[in-house]
């Protein structure tokens, strides 16, 4: 989005009407300093509240609507976002920084989820079961949870949100969406078309800001369920926080997804596949390779694989031709790198490629952004914090191993299980691995990352609590089921 940004959405929308906030803050474009997008509200807890009131207030009406014309509404609005994905991806790439071609894919995958779960919307079913006494029949039977508190980070700004709104609204839930302030402008963009497809008052609201309204969500009773994707520390302090009232939550969280390598792999392809999971978009992906384990054996000929493709990667802009990675979202994203990566070396581990900020020009003149270079490190010690931190950015810790079992259980030493990658010719392996490897998405002899709309998203251990979602596993999250038994 290069042109103007039409001043509604830089404004919370609550009850059908975009509403000015009290606060507001400033972003920029990470690839550009010199690209500032301007001013967008900044809530307070008691704006959130309002959302909630409105969304209250419409729960029964919507429910009453029924999943068919839910499922329409939600369709339609996934028509206009298909009318309008050069505006939605452009605007992706200029508050998030990814390559305007990953943020292309990454309209393509909100359609399809939209799609996939208004087609869902006609299957909310229940079943019917043989009943103990004569003459009745027994069935279950589905009912929206009521509000719901949608909580997303910035690093999938259409995606994720969608993937959250989509089911809530065809489950019948009202709904008041929260999206990370590095990312308000496609969150406003995607309500905006929710708004003109002809979502009534008070069934989609948008609060923007970072804790006070995200807080006051999970605080207000009203509030029957928080779906939160984001970093385990929040999603910690969200439960901890509805714990006492028994708030149903939806957690899904970081990773520190690991490939191994076997001595038996395809190395090409393992290297390959590599660059892609830990460099493709700037490694913020929950999902991002950031460990690989490889058999000693065959370590240094993988190695220069990676390294010859990761020094072949061309940091820069999201929308320049050419760009193979774009800038990590700010400030503290990049610092976080860096220092990770000093921290790692003072521990030992040795620097393959990388390790610095990346200079960037566009046109012959140099462009200020928040680049960092793709960085290999190996000789990683298993139990460093690189080995064992979440960093999200574009830094791959390389961990040595001898055969399967040691490399399964290094892959399972840290406290997350976001996803799993194994490379190997050995059928026996691919099939064990399934079996051992402590993970919600597991990948044999392709990249460790990618998701599809009817496959469930989850992770194990503390990349998630509570019902996956995508597939349709995610009714289990938007809805009760009832049983009922009817004598006649
Ligand atoms: P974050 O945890 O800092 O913020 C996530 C959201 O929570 C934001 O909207 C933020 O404003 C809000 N928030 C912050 N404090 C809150 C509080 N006390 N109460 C309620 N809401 C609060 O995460 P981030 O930096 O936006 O995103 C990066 C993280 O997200 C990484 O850890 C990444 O792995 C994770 N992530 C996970 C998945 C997944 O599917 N598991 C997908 C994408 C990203």
């Amino acid at each position: 989005m290069t042109e103007p940004i039409p001043d509604r959405l830089r404004h919370n929308f609550v009850a059908g009407a975009w509403a000015t906030a009290t606060g507001s803050r400033t972003n920029v474009n990470p690839a550009d300093l010199a690209d500032p997008l301007g001013e967008f509200a900044e809530s307070t807890a008691a704006e959130a509240t309002a959302a909630i009131d409105a969304a209250w207030a419409a729960r029964t009406g919507w429910e009453a609507v029924g999943p068919i014309e839910r499922a329409a509404i939600v369709r339609r609005a996934a028509r206009l976002i298909e009318a309008e994905a050069e505006t939605f991806a452009a605007a992706i790439t200029r508050e998030q920084g990814k390559r305007l071609g990953d943020a292309r894919g990454e309209v393509e995958r909100a359609l399809a989820i939209m799609e996939f779960i208004a087609g869902e919307g006609r299957r909310l079913n229940g079943i019917t079961t043989p009943a103990e006494e004569p003459r009745t029949l027994a069935l279950t039977f589905r009912r929206p949870i009521g509000v719901v508190g949608l909580i997303t980070p910035w690093n999938f700004p259409l995606a994720i949100p969608v993937w959250k709104v989509a089911p809530a609204l065809v489950a019948g839930c009202t709904a008041v969406l929260k999206p990370s302030p590095l990312t308000p402008l496609t969150a406003a963009l995607l309500v905006d078309a929710f708004d003109r497809a002809g979502v009534p008052a008070g069934v989609l609201n948008l609060v923007q800001g970072d804790r006070d309204p995200g807080a006051a969500l999970v605080d207000d009773h009203r509030v029957a369920g928080i779906s939160f994707t984001g970093s385990l520390p929040v999603g910690q302090a969200i439960n901890t926080a509805g714990a006492e009232r028994l708030l149903r939550t939806q957690l899904e969280l970081g990773g520190k997804n690991a490939v191994i390598v076997l001595a038996d792999a395809d190395l090409d392809a393992a290297a390959t596949a590599i660059v892609h999971g830990a460099f493709g978009q700037s490694g913020q992906r929950c999902s991002a390779t950031s460990r690989v384990i490889v058999d000693r054996s065959v370590k240094e000929e993988l190695l220069r694989r990676v390294v010859d493709r990761a020094t072949g990667l061309r940091v820069g802009p999201g929308g320049s031709d050419g760009t193979d990675l774009g800038p990590v979202i700010n400030d503290v994203r990049r610092d976080a790198c860096l220092d990770a990566v000093d921290r790692a070396v003072t521990a030992g581990a040795t620097v393959r490629c990388g390790g610095g900020s990346a200079r960037v020009q566009r046109d012959g003149r140099p462009v200020d952004g928040f680049y960092v270079e793709p960085t290999v490190l190996s000789e990683v010690d298993r139990d460093s914090e690189l080995a064992q931190e979440e960093i999200f950015g574009p830094v791959l810790a390389v961990i040595d191993c001898d055969g399967f079992d040691q490399a399964v259980e290094i892959s399972n030493s840290v406290r997350y299980g976001m996803s799993a990658t194994i490379f190997t010719t050995d059928q026996a392996a691919m099939f064990q691995a399934l079996n051992v490897l402590d993970a919600g998405m597991l990948h044999v002899n392709r990249p460790g990352v990618g998701a599809y709309a009817h496959l469930p998203h989850l992770g194990a251990k503390a990349s998630q609590l509570g019902a996956a979602e995508c597939s349709p596993d995610t009714w289990n999250f938007y809805t009760d089921l009832r049983t009922a038994c009817i004598r006649y």
